[in-house]
């Protein structure tokens, strides 16, 4: 993605896109915003902008081509692992960067999730801020500022990062993305961010499976019922946030059947299950055993129940 096609931030866009023209590179930024408005993307088409040979509008140039094969052997994105960005990790960056650049006369080296780099790589990087080799470029993504070490904050150029416009947000997921019928309060959840928007596309069509999975219950054997609630083993993480809402839907089904005694005391057998499940996962039982159980003891107290 070239930096022309980003949405939001369109302050940064200039400034960046000035500084590529200008050729006015420092040797270290750090981009700082929340999470999923874009930070990356910045800084990607940034690092294509700063590596291209040519001058990014006439045909594609080598650096260009190597830049989206993924194959550019002067550009490298840091991901932390596990959680954190190591020593290790810092040191083998830095054993990189002190050899000359391939393509072009430039390095650009993107560390994603910087804040979660240890003490230790901190320390470590910084030897390579205070003395970089004059090719290289590193740009660090930052959502925490305070995780940052003083002393490497001071040798970033920093750019901030805003929540995208709501008006800019809709209209790129309409069109981009496919997005159909967002309303006010769906823009509300989404904060600005491309990033929780999809997080919420992704959750409401699990949602809508899981309610799909109950209203179908009665149609399904025992058997069918482990062999069809994939939905709820992938979503492992998801799990007690899947609870409540199953809570939830038992508790509708009691005030729509209200009048019917023995139904709404089935429903809270449901709801008690539910409960169960959820200091047993919450003690570490065993996730696929709790699921089974639980799904096994509401079909059992939903249908079979006397
Ligand atoms: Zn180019």
């Amino acid at each position: 993605m070239e930096l022309r096609d980003l949405i939001g931030n369109e302050e940064n866009k200039k400034l960046l896109q000035k500084i590529v023209q200008t050729k006015n590179f420092v040797h270290s930024y750090m981009f700082v915003g929340r999470e999923g408005i874009g930070k990356q993307e910045f800084a990607k088409g940034f690092a294509k902008s700063i590596l291209c040979l040519g001058d990014m509008e006439e045909k594609k140039c080598k650096s260009c081509l190597e830049f989206e094969t993924q194959n550019h052997p002067d550009f490298l994105l840091l991901n932390p692992e596990n959680g954190t960005i190591k020593i290790e990790q810092i040191r083998n960056l830095m054993n990189k960067a002190i050899e000359k650049p391939i393509i072009g006369t430039r390095k650009v080296y993107i560390l994603n999730d910087a804040d979660t780099m240890t003490k230790e790589a901190q320390n470590c990087l910084l030897k390579t801020l205070e003395e970089p080799p004059e090719y290289l470029v590193i740009i660090l993504i930052v959502q925490n500022e305070s995780q940052i070490l003083t002393t490497i904050k001071s040798r970033c150029t920093k750019i901030v990062f805003k929540q995208i416009e709501e008006k800019t947000l809709k209209e790129y997921l309409e069109k981009e993305k496919k997005f159909s019928n967002i309303t006010q309060a769906d823009l509300e959840i989404f904060d600005g961010s491309i990033g929780n928007a999809f997080k919420w596309q992704q959750k409401s069509e699990l949602y809508n499976q899981i309610e799909n999975f109950f209203i179908t219950m009665d149609k399904k054997g025992k058997i069918d019922i482990l062999n069809n609630q994939n939905v709820i083993y992938q979503n492992k993480e998801e799990i007690l946030n899947i609870i409540n809402y199953m809570n939830n839907l038992f508790l509708k089904k009691m005030k729509e059947e209200i009048n019917n005694r023995s139904k709404v005391a089935r429903y809270i057998d449901c709801v008690q299950i539910l409960e169960k499940t959820k200091k047993r996962l919450k003690s570490n039982a065993n996730f696929d055993m709790c699921i089974d159980n639980m799904l096994l003891s509401i079909w059992e107290s939903i249908y079979e129940r006397k």
